[in-house]
């Protein structure tokens, strides 16, 4: 039976669900995904950027 052991079936996947159950977006700025986070509880909806960095960066372009 070894040798039918599904060693790389949705693997993928299940790591996904495993680790984030969690709302993600795409960071505006450096494109990286992200994922939701206590801080932004109150204003998922409008944030954009993963990080401070990323959000400060903006006004320099
Ligand atoms: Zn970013």
């Amino acid at each position: 039976m070894v040798a039918f052991a599904p060693f790389f079936v949705d693997s993928f996947d299940y790591d996904m669900h495993k680790k984030t159950n969690l709302p993600q977006k795409i960071c505006m700025r450096c494109g990286r995904p992200f994922s939701w986070r206590k801080k932004w509880e109150k204003h998922w909806d409008e944030v954009k950027y993963c990080s401070e960095r990323c959000r400060r960066n903006k006004d320099k372009q």
